[in-house]
């Protein structure tokens, strides 16, 4: 069977990556989260101090952009961990602060081109799925499968807030829903890449479905698209 490239593309807290991880689970494809990417160049941004709460020094950090690796390691629990520079900064990088960070940083034209370009180079043998929010326009304008992921912001906010208690944070549920609309406004327009779905983008409004219904539907797609693709 051919092996096909997939890109999930949506709105924050929308269980993309859930879906993404499970389908790269389920057919043995390569799975990149490159939200998780983003986030790791905010937390390099932030620890070095070129960065504060309403402050980039884009100079620094263009120039030691190259400095920056990252990679992905499956730990023995079988979960996806990211690496910055050789460090797991898996738990660092999900803190509600580096998700602000990274919606900013998001936008710097120079960081999405060096960030665009690792993620094709990852994506070179097909075998993929990649979720983020310009993978279907951006990164893989072929994709041979592309999803848009979409649900209520209340929704989202919901399942953030409870990941965030899990990891032993305590926001308020307007915190988080405030930040998730924040997120929203600033994928959606800012010029570089704004968060859109892509024509030939299959949409999924996971408002009011659960984990198991969104895998079955998004594993026959894939199935229609690997046999005809
Ligand atoms: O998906 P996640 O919430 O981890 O992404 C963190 C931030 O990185 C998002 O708010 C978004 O602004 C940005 N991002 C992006 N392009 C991607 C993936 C993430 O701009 N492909």
């Amino acid at each position: 069977m051919k092996k096909i490239t997939v890109a999930i593309d949506g709105f924050s807290s929308c269980g993309k990556s859930t879906i993404a991880k499970s389908l790269a689970r389920q057919t043995g494809y390569i799975y990149v989260d490159t939200g998780a990417m983003y986030r790791a160049v905010a937390l390099f941004a932030m620890e070095n101090g070129w960065m504060t709460d309403n402050y980039i020094d884009t100079a620094q950090l263009q120039k030691h952009l190259s400095q920056i690796q990252i990679s992905f390691k499956t730990n023995e629990s079988g979960i996806q961990e990211t690496y910055l520079n050789g460090k797991n900064v898996e738990q660092e990088i999900r803190s509600l602060k580096v998700a602000n960070g990274a919606s900013r940083i998001s936008a710097l034209g120079f960081v999405r081109q060096e960030l665009v370009k690792q993620q094709q180079l990852m994506g070179i043998g097909k075998g993929i799925v990649m979720d983020g929010r310009d993978i279907g326009t951006v990164v893989f304008p072929r994709a041979d499968l592309k999803i848009f992921v979409t649900a209520r912001p209340e929704v989202r906010a919901l399942r953030r807030m409870k990941e965030l208690q899990a990891k032993g944070e305590n926001p308020t549920f307007e915190q988080v829903l405030a930040n998730v609309r924040e997120r929203d406004l600033r994928d959606t327009t800012r010029t570089e890449s704004p968060l859109k779905q892509a024509e030939d983008a299959i949409l999924i409004d996971n408002s009011n479905m659960t984990i198991d219904e969104q895998q079955k539907l998004v594993l026959n797609l894939f199935n229609q698209k690997e046999i005809n693709g």
